[in-house]
């Protein structure tokens, strides 16, 4: 039980708990704020401003100012990239206090947060500080007498809306093309992880970052959340949670200014292991695509199809390394799993065998600890199971053979195919979902164009 874990003090002070509105920290328009948890006890850490929908509107119009009247995209390209650097070296230097506040907010393992993490955070933001500057249109070699270009302009404000997973990463995604592309943002965080935002949107300011430009409201969904999304003055919504939500997000959007949407939503990822597989790497590989923290990841690596000429032994090796699992306090040293994100902990991590395509573990997505192992015996059958759901997130490909990797990457519907391995993620590596998991990608180029509008500008050649 969590009574029975020796919690350790995490190394940081909460110091931010307010909105971040026009570079000031301020208390809720209502007054009203909500507590935040330490998921290993459940103990109250905080209390937080509680944002509804007047706390948006200031937001809104800070960042509607910020991005009407500059000087955010009236700047030049080259000074964003560098606000954009300074504030990647602050996070390096602050790595260790975000890391611990992470883990203190979220419950996943501190060496994750540090290690893993952090270091992602940093990178995602000097991979866009790059592009800040390298963003043009291009001259259209149009029919008639026209010089055409194209113009490539911020879309104005963003909305973003982001879950309690992966609280840091997910404001980088959101944050780091916004920005670089000349857009300003009010951001909503998730009601169960708001501190680290609001303590990296205060290094964002000791950048040189405008007021107005990084608005954070803290709050929950159907008040905050569907305030920003159905906002009129809001240009652009992007959102990552569920896929039922992902509905609301984008009916709120068209109901109010049709504003474009971009969804990163539910999965129930295949991992398919052939029966050419080195099975002691498959079994390390399918442990980490499930459980990496806590399992709690739209792309986690959920149903596990294993040939059935290797699935005995897999079987058995799966169950000894969920069982040898480390779980305990997400702060100490060589600690794999830390508690879920609620009340409900999970002690042992579970394994699921002999599990059919149409029972809910293999169709509903579960967000936590919870591997099912699916028999297959021939590609064709686990190219059509594993293309039989809703999502289509992610995909797992473990073989030695190239011809099998090139017909499964081929044949499998989903926006990323891992091939013997899993769950890298890179700033450069695009990332979103076919089907019901979503609409658009995050990362890499494709990321940008979700934050520009292309303007064609046509002037008639003089004496052509
Ligand atoms: P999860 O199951 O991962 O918590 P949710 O979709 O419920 O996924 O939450 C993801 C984000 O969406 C959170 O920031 C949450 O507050 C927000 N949210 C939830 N419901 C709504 C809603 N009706 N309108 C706008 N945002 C919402």
């Amino acid at each position: 039980t969590a009574a029975a874990i020796e919690l350790i003090t995490p190394p940081v002070q909460i110091q931010y708990t307010k909105h971040l509105i026009n570079g000031q920290f301020v208390d809720a328009a209502s007054g009203k704020t909500f507590p935040t948890y330490d998921p290993r006890t459940g103990e109250v850490i905080a209390h937080v401003a509680e944002g509804d929908a007047e706390d948006i509107n200031r937001a809104v119009a800070a960042a509607r100012k910020a991005f009407d009247e500059g000087p955010w995209p009236k700047m030049s390209a080259y000074e964003r990239s560098r606000i954009l650097l300074r504030f990647a070296d602050l996070v390096e230097k602050h790595s260790e206090e975000l890391a611990a506040l992470e883990t203190w907010n979220n419950g996943k393992p501190y060496e994750q947060a540090a290690h893993a993490e952090l270091p992602m955070l940093a990178r995602l933001f000097y991979y866009y500080a790059g592009w800040a500057d390298k963003i043009h249109g291009l001259t259209v070699p149009a029919d008639g007498p026209y010089h055409v270009q194209t113009l490539h302009e911020p879309i104005g404000v963003a909305g973003q809306i982001i879950p309690w997973n992966f609280p840091l990463l997910m404001f980088a995604w959101k944050v780091g093309p916004a920005l670089a592309c000349g857009n300003t943002i009010v951001l909503k965080t998730a009601e169960q992880t708001p501190l680290t935002a609001l303590y990296v949107a205060k290094l964002f300011q000791e950048a040189g970052l405008p007021p107005g430009v990084l608005n954070i409201v803290s709050g929950y969904g159907p008040t905050a959340g569907a305030a920003l999304a159905s906002h009129m003055d809001v240009d652009k919504i992007a959102f990552t949670g569920s896929t039922d939500t992902g509905k609301i997000i984008l009916e709120l959007a068209a109901k109010s200014n049709l504003k474009p949407v971009t969804l990163e939503l539910g999965g129930k990822s295949p991992f398919i292991i052939c029966e050419d597989a080195d099975i002691d790497k498959a079994v390390e590989l399918a442990h980490f695509a499930l459980f990496f923290n806590q399992g709690q990841c739209c792309c986690a690596g959920s149903r596990t199809f294993v040939h059935e000429r290797v699935y005995d032994e897999f079987l058995e090796k799966a169950k000894a390394r969920a069982l040898k699992r480390t779980v305990g306090d997400p702060f100490k040293k060589g600690v794999e799993q830390g508690p879920q994100i609620d009340s409900e902990q999970f002690q042992k991590p579970t394994v699921f065998s002999n599990v059919q395509d149409d029972m809910l573990i293999a169709q509903d997505e579960i967000f936590g600890p919870v591997q099912s192992i699916l028999k297959f015996k021939e590609l064709d059958e686990v190219v059509r199971r594993a293309n039989s759901t809703r999502y289509g997130l992610a995909a797992g490909v473990f073989t030695r053979s190239v011809d099998t990797a090139n017909t499964l990457t081929r044949a499998l519907r989903a926006g990323t195919v891992w091939v013997n391995c899993f769950d890298v993620f890179d700033a450069a590596i695009p990332f979103g979902g076919y089907k019901m998991s979503g609409i658009g990608r995050e990362k890499g180029i494709y990321s940008l164009h979700n934050y520009l509008q292309v303007k064609a500008v046509v002037t008639p050649l003089k004496n052509a």
